[in-house]
């Protein structure tokens, strides 16, 4: 029966000899959270476009993804950890797609396959496709190709082992299922004359009132979601009435509070940033 290799959890900070490292390993709570989390991803089971038969051939036994920890494809949302988004991304898909990712649950990551995925590829602007699944979802690995070929793909998936295990418990940033508790769900797209993307509802609905005036609604011109400045100062605020609170309470669970508040209000800012490009 072939054996774990502790080698992969040695921290180079305790040196263990060469002799032990067989049998022993000194390892970091991160590490090895990350190890095991890292060596065990279950891709969701499908497919959109030719990109897929890659994937798929990725899958099968001449080059065998299994080999790296991503076993089994997964039937369910709701027993995967990694969206592999294989092919073109059509507007009328993304709302299914969006809807499978706010049910996977957390820790989860997006894999962008091939050019289609990443941005249109050959049909970017074209009526009836979304110009790169970012548009909607968080992508954490990009693998550019039409297609990618199965060791593009490979690659593409052990770089997202390397972004796993750089992730560090300590830091709320990197892991923000664990510190500031679950994430909101995606807003799924409504698909009507066209694609319609929930978050942008005010200023739709502004335009149209503008268009019904017969006014210049600047359609082309999306101005910020939200100002991120307004959204750190709100935080500022946050933080400085919890610090007011603070008298009577535990210090160490008041720095614990503190930092949840922090961790959430530069997540906020980020998601306000992003939405305002
Ligand atoms: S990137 Fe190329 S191979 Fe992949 S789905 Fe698009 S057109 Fe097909």
């Amino acid at each position: 029966m072939a054996q774990t290799d502790l080698r992969a959890l040695q921290d180079t900070e305790f040196p263990v000899p060469e002799e032990l490292q067989a049998n022993i390993a000194i390892t970091s709570l991160d590490k090895i959270y990350n190890w095991s989390r890292r060596s065990s991803m279950w891709p969701l089971l499908f497919g959109l476009a030719c990109c897929a038969i890659e994937m798929i051939g990725t899958a099968a036994s001449r080059f065998d993804f299994s080999r790296f920890g991503f076993e089994v494809m997964r039937g369910s949302p709701r027993q995967s950890d990694l969206m592999i988004v294989s092919g073109t991304v059509t507007k009328k898909m993304i709302v299914p797609i969006v809807r499978l990712y706010n049910q996977m649950p957390e820790p989860k990551y997006v894999l962008a396959m091939g050019a289609c995925a990443s941005g249109g590829g050959p049909f970017k602007e074209g009526y009836n496709v979304v110009s790169g699944v970012d548009k909607y979802l968080p992508v954490d690995v990009y693998v550019p190709g039409c297609p990618p070929t199965p060791q593009a793909l490979l690659y593409g998936m052990i770089t997202l082992q390397k972004k796993i295990d750089g992730q560090s418990l300590a830091n709320l940033d990197d892991v923000p299922w664990y510190g500031v508790g679950p994430s909101e769900p995606t807003p799924v797209p409504v698909l009507g004359p066209d694609i319609i993307d929930p978050r942008q509802m005010e200023l739709i609905r502004e335009q149209a009132q503008q268009a019904a005036l017969e006014a210049p609604f600047g359609a082309r011109e999306l101005p910020a979601w939200v100002n991120p400045t307004e959204v750190a100062q709100e935080a500022t605020a946050v933080v400085e009435t919890q610090e007011g609170a603070e008298d009577g309470v535990d210090p160490a669970k008041a720095a614990r509070i503190r930092k949840r508040e922090e961790a959430m209000a530069r997540l906020a800012a980020r998601r306000a940033a992003k939405g305002g490009q």
